[in-house]
């Protein structure tokens, strides 16, 4: 079984992703949990939650097939931030499932700063058994659903560019934000509209996190 998981940044994948894995290890399934580019820099699944658990690091060069069948039995793979994989590693993926038993869950965003599929999601919506959006947790600063991700450069909200920049570390002066896609496309970012209208309930709402850590 593959199955996709996606939503905007902060909805709750990582959480997801983290509790997946110790469910599937309570029940004596042995798995792998992968990821790429994670918030914390290092080859770990960290969530704003504050869970973390070591993990291999995906790089481009790295043969998924060859990983898993050199390891003695493994039942899944947790793969996180998949969206940043390449497209041959989500056919090896498709591999694993079909010919070698393995169950794969991925976790990633769909689109990027500019609200386009990256190759690694389009591949994943193509191939995958069964795909899920995540939806809960993250609003715009207008309270409707973030569905999207903007890059922020400066204040502005940025149109061109590469498609991977990392963000939102001290030294860079590039932030990510959800918007609605009403918001994306007029990229208006709401500063200094806390005291605006609020028609949903509040951003940033825990309500995700208190039911998987249950
Ligand atoms: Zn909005």
């Amino acid at each position: 079984m593959l199955k996709f998981y996606f939503g905007p940044m902060d909805c709750g994948k990582s959480t997801l992703a983290l509790q997946m894995n110790y469910n599937h290890g309570r029940q004596g399934r042995r798995g792998l949990v992968l990821t790429k580019h994670d918030r914390s820099g290092g080859p770990k699944v960290t969530s704003r939650i504050g869970l973390g658990l070591e993990a291999i690091e995906v790089e481009d060069s790295l043969d998924l097939v060859r990983l898993v069948t050199s390891r003695h039995r493994i039942d899944y793979l947790i793969c996180d931030e998949a969206c940043f994989y390449t497209v041959e590693q989500i056919e090896q993926l498709a591999d694993l499932v079909d010919e070698h038993g393995v169950d794969v869950y991925a976790f990633g965003l769909a689109s990027d700063f500019r609200s386009v599929m990256f190759p690694a999601a389009q591949r994943l919506f193509e191939l995958a058994d069964e795909v899920c959006r995540l939806q809960v947790e993250v609003l715009c600063w207008c309270g409707r659903p973030g569905q999207l991700n903007a890059r922020v450069v400066g204040g502005v909200m940025a149109r061109t560019g590469e498609q991977v920049v990392i963000g939102d570390t001290d030294a860079s002066h590039v932030r990510y934000q959800v918007l609605c896609r009403r918001h994306h496309r007029s990229g208006l970012l709401g500063e200094g509209t806390e005291e605006g209208p609020q028609d949903g309930p509040e951003a940033g709402s825990d309500e995700t996190v208190q039911q998987l850590s249950e």
